[in-house]
């Protein structure tokens, strides 16, 4: 097939000295020339047939300097270009070449063997752009299509390219992410820790590892999101790391449902374990108070008449006392069955916690029949918080009834209320009987009493519930005990708390 040659020269002489030293040449068969004086023309006949080289004057009557390959490159832009000059203008000619023409050839000095050579090579170089421009067509398509957020690196860390998903995702911080240390920029930068990752996953894919990992970073809108990160090395064919790439993928909501499911596992299992414990305990705790109603409750039936008033009164308490503590039992295993079963809610609201736990230890030292004194310390000030009272209620009455409970009759215990900073501290101190360190450490689990108790009644479920209240209020406990000189627990809440949990 014969090569078509287009000639843009105003110069009839310097044209046919052109078009006759091709005709010379052995190959001239091969070529077929198309001679037009303006560029005008040769827009015209690039617009309207196909063209596999130009060979273009920069001085014509209707276009001067660089200008002409501006626009033969808009109307044909992979037809190659060679420039023809004058002596003087090598300069431009070299300006050209910079803007995309091909080659250039002086005037004067053109001999048929080097035109041939610059009109095939002009050819062969355009042909491989045009693949090179397929090929980075064909990345580009898989590099911006993909929905995972794609970025190319240098192998020590410097962002050279992102991918279109995570330009639509970072277009606001775009500019300060391009040429900087990944490990600088917003996403990755914002905690020591996460910048020292990102070095070491650098370090180790530039010597050719895969690094693949789950990660937290900072999204544009300020917040912590999860994301499925890899870095892959990719060698040239020295085996040398030339390029970096690094895909990741939001995971934040798989996350997040992950960890619903493994909360609920728990929380199942929590309960799972609560029955059995009460299943096993039961048959212990209800046959002591069951036994006395029926031994009670026999001896009213059949001996009533030979009773004196005060036995009968002492029958009737104890049958009382049997029920109270079963009930007791009830509503402790029933209120952490709900807290297990997620259906505890914490629900704070504005309270006032001094007139609160006056109001508390007033009932307390009415419905308790013991002879214990409750001192109060809360500073002068009200303590306004936010807090769910009816939490609050469960965990101070479990405590103070706790340091009544293990301390001896006409004993004091003590109930501190204090703000510190935007916590509010609640310490709850007996001089009590204590508790033997090793049992210390399993106080907070269902049905677990400690080996001093001796004949107190209890069942070992208080202190569980009193962490569940305070676990939902985002607080901390802390317990500490002597044996023989008192326990003192100490409970630190956020006075106002914004995140809800179940
Ligand atoms: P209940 O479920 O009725 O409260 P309980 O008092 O036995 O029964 P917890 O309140 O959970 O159960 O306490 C667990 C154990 O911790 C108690 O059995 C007791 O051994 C020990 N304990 C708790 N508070 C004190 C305290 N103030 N002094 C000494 N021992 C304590
Ligand atoms: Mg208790």
């Amino acid at each position: 097939m014969r090569l078509t040659i287009l000639l843009v020269e105003d110069n009839s002489a310097d044209a046919d000295l052109l078009i006759e030293s091709l005709s010379t040449d052995s190959f001239s068969k091969a070529w077929q020339f198309i001679h037009v004086e303006r560029l005008g023309k040769a827009l015209q006949c690039l617009e309207q047939q196909s063209v596999d080289v130009v060979l273009l004057d920069l001085s014509l009557p209707d276009s001067h300097g660089l200008d002409g390959i501006t626009q033969m490159q808009t109307v044909a832009p992979y037809v190659p270009i060679v420039v023809l000059t004058g002596r003087d203008d090598t300069e431009m000619a070299i300006q050209a070449v910079a803007k995309g023409a091909q080659d250039y050839l002086v005037k004067g000095q053109i001999s048929t063997q080097l035109l041939t050579r610059a009109i095939r090579y002009a050819i062969e170089r355009t042909q491989i752009f045009k693949q090179l421009k397929a090929s980075e067509c064909r990345f580009r398509a898989v590099f911006d299509q993909t929905f995972q957020f794609m970025v190319l690196l240098s192998p020590d860390g410097i962002v050279l390219e992102l991918n279109q998903a995570l330009a639509n995702v970072e277009a606001s911080r775009l500019d300060a992410l391009l040429h900087s240390p990944i490990w600088e920029t917003e996403r990755w930068g914002y905690a020591e820790p996460i910048q020292q990752w990102m070095k070491n996953a650098i370090a180790a894919a530039a010597q050719g590892q895969i690094v693949r990992d789950e990660i937290q970073v900072l999204s544009t809108q300020g917040e912590l999101r999860w994301l499925d990160f890899s870095l892959k090395p990719l060698k040239d064919e020295t085996n040398k790391v030339v390029l970096l790439i690094a895909e990741s993928r939001d995971i934040s909501d798989r996350k997040l449902i992950e960890a619903k499911m493994l909360q609920t596992l728990e929380q199942q299992q929590a309960l799972n374990q609560l029955k059995s414990d009460f299943v096993a305990m039961s048959s212990h705790e209800f046959r002591t108070p069951l036994t006395t109603i029926r031994m009670a409750t026999e001896l009213l039936e059949k001996y009533s008449h030979k009773l004196t008033e005060a036995k009968r009164a002492q029958h009737f308490e104890r049958i009382y006392a049997a029920i109270a503590s079963m009930l007791h039992l009830l509503d402790e295993v029933l209120l952490l069955g709900k807290v297990d079963a997620g259906g505890l809610h914490y629900e704070p609201a504005p309270l006032e916690l001094t007139t609160y736990c006056h109001d508390l230890i007033e009932t307390l030292q009415l419905t308790t029949k013991s002879n214990h004194k409750i001192i109060f310390h809360c500073s002068d000030e009200p303590i306004q918080g936010e807090m769910d009272q009816s939490l609050i209620h469960h965990m101070l009455t479990n405590l103070l009834s706790n340091a009544i409970k293990y301390s001896p009759d006409q004993g004091a215990v003590w109930l501190d209320v204090n703000c510190q900073s935007d916590c509010v501290k609640f310490q709850i101190k007996d001089e009590g009987m204590g508790i033997p360190l090793q049992d210390q450490q399993h106080l907070f689990e269902t049905f677990y009493r400690a080996n001093n108790v001796g004949k107190i009644q209890g069942t070992g479920l208080g202190l569980a519930i009193v962490k569940k209240c305070v676990e939902l209020h985002q607080g901390q406990i802390q317990l500490s005990s002597d044996v023989g000189i008192g326990t003192t627990v100490t409970i630190m809440l956020p006075r106002f708390c914004a995140a809800t949990s179940s």
